[in-house]
């Protein structure tokens, strides 16, 4: 499965409209794509450096993934996700290794990739994302 690369960096923020100024003023970063994946209650905007992205995640639910993490642990850092050649595959090898899934086989994400978590119990409280077109 060897990831190749970092797709992208997922930060949960409590509002795009806000958050989207330091990476845009600051970094000086353009927000290329913005999206609302109704499966995960988010909106994201994204932004490009390199061949790795950074997500922007507000939630649109309060009983939504993002809204129940910003809850607990405030907003920042929400995920990493990791380029595979196939998603769902790689989640089958993963759990063949014994580690535990959030998501037994890939779905559609954001930008029409096919996507699938791990559960930061088994990757050292980190939550990874596999990505594949
Ligand atoms: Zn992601």
């Amino acid at each position: 499965m060897k990831p190749t690369h970092i797709e992208h960096i997922g930060i949960a923020v409590e509002s795009i409209e806000t958050a989207r100024k330091f990476y845009e003023q600051v970094l000086g970063l353009e927000c290329y794509a913005m999206e609302e994946v109704p499966d995960q209650k988010v909106k994201t905007a994204f932004f490009r450096l390199g061949d790795t992205k950074i997500e922007l995640l507000e939630s649109t639910d309060p009983e939504g993934p993002i809204a129940k993490f910003i809850a607990r642990k405030g907003p920042g850092l929400h995920h990493i996700a990791l380029a595979v050649e196939n998603a769902g595959e790689a989640l089958a090898e993963a759990a063949s290794s014994g580690t535990e899934l959030i998501d037994k086989v890939a779905r559609k994400g954001a930008e029409n990739l096919n996507i699938g978590f791990l559960h930061p119990r088994s990757a050292g409280g980190v939550l990874i994302e596999f990505c594949s077109k």
